[in-house]
């Protein structure tokens, strides 16, 4: 970590992944002998792109921002590298994630556990919604890694329960977000309790110039892994827009597309909670089967209808942008913008929770004629195209 550094923001110039080292093998990153033991298990043969190139440079010690599109590894990567950066003989936490949402952390925290099965890792999911007394424990106790949202984390730093004198590592998963007005005095509460030497790492698919340039308050001389805007959309997802012109037109629409949205699993976006629970009703009424999630429920309703989507035993969900990154759930290859996406950074994570590492998706926009300008400002932003959605969309999940 480094001082304040005083540059202008205008000298600011980022480049994109040229003269990265690239690694096309697990075995030739120098992991750890049961490390390794754990990926293959988990049955990851070779390292994905970025992968490839942010792994030795983070294990390094170095401070990173490595950006990636959606399901290309970057969890991987981050778990990986927490791992061998550890030590699993000292009982200390020395590697600290933070992500902007309880089931992402409880998802990173799974993740880390299996790569590091053959390990003996202790990772602990540090989230709100669950009892202080059971973090308190376990913290007391001695975890090697914490994946955790920010609040939480942060009560548990202030209280000393979570002890940072051995920590090496602060890793940011959509930095973005976590940078973004909402979360960033969390953050740096958080930054502040670590030890100065701490390494910091930052993963996301979007990385505006902004969050860029605020990197350089607390980052040293980080090795930037970029994506060019125009490259961020992935091939393997399509994208179309209905125009449903109206608002009252949307419903039915959406019931004419039930039978696609269960071929595989399907996930539909709302702007708001109220929306959420409103087409639930609406789809339930009609006797179409759904489930439903978003931040106002109880953490154990949630962690409920996660584990049954996770599952398949159900294939709809219908939810908020509290599902809008990260989340992982390889079967999804529908995701259906029912209300369009006002942000454009969070269009790409939504439309990113189908296609999974290189399998197909697609993403239909409901677009009335109020969201049409927003449409073509995605379109351009990304340089991608939105084509009117064809009769046969089916064939293409
Ligand atoms: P991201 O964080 O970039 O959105 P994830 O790390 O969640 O992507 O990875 C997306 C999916 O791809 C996950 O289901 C993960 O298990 C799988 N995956 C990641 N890396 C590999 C790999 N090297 N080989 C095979 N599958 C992988």
């Amino acid at each position: 970590m480094a001082a304040l550094n005083t540059k202008s923001d205008r000298e600011v110039r980022f480049e994109t992944s040229k003269g990265i080292k690239v690694v096309g093998s697990f075995d030739k990153m120098g992991l750890k002998e049961d490390l390794l033991r754990g990926i293959y298990a988990y049955n990851f043969e070779r390292p994905s792109a970025i992968q490839q190139r942010a792994i030795m440079p983070i294990t390094s010690g170095r401070d990173v921002i490595a950006q990636a599109q959606s399901g290309t590894g970057k969890t991987g990567t981050l778990g990986i590298s927490i791992l061998q950066r550890i030590d699993t003989a000292l009982r200390e936490t020395q590697a600290l994630v933070v992500s902007p949402t309880r089931e992402l952390a409880t998802q990173t925290q799974g993740v880390i556990a299996a790569l590091g099965d053959y390990m003996n890792v202790q990772c602990h999911a540090c989230i709100g919604g669950t009892k202080m007394g059971d973090d308190i424990r376990k913290l007391e106790h001695g975890v090697h890694v914490v994946s955790g949202t920010p609040g939480r984390v942060y009560d548990m730093l202030k209280r000393r329960v979570l002890r940072a004198r051995n920590m090496k590592m602060l890793v940011l998963d959509e930095a973005d977000q976590l940078l973004d007005r909402g979360f960033k005095d969390q953050i740096y509460d958080i930054y502040r309790h670590l030890p100065p030497s701490t390494q910091v790492v930052l993963l996301s698919a979007t990385l505006p110039h902004d969050v860029l340039e605020l990197t350089q308050k607390f980052m040293k001389e980080p090795l930037r892994i970029l994506v060019k805007r125009d490259e961020l959309t992935l091939e393997g997802i399509s994208q179309f827009f209905v125009n449903v012109e109206k608002e009252d037109w949307k419903f039915e629409t959406l019931c004419d597309l039930y039978d696609s949205l269960t071929i595989t699993q399907a996930v539909i976006f709302c702007n708001t909670r109220a929306k959420v629970d409103w087409l639930t009703r609406q789809m339930e009424a009609a006797n179409f089967t759904v489930a439903a999630m978003h931040g106002e429920m109880l953490q154990k309703e949630r962690d409920a209808i996660m584990t049954r989507f996770r599952q398949g035993a159900s294939r709809v969900l219908i939810t908020t942008d509290i599902w809008a990154r990260g989340i992982d759930v390889q079967q999804v290859s529908l995701v259906i913008n029912y209300d369009m996406c006002v942000n454009r950074e969070n269009y790409i994570h939504r439309i990113g929770r189908s296609g999974r590492f290189g399998r197909k998706g697609v993403a239909i926009n409901f677009v009335t004629a109020d969201d049409v300008k927003l449409l073509r400002d995605i379109e351009q932003y990304y340089g991608t195209q939105i084509d009117e959605m064809p009769v046969n969309v089916t064939e293409l999940l």
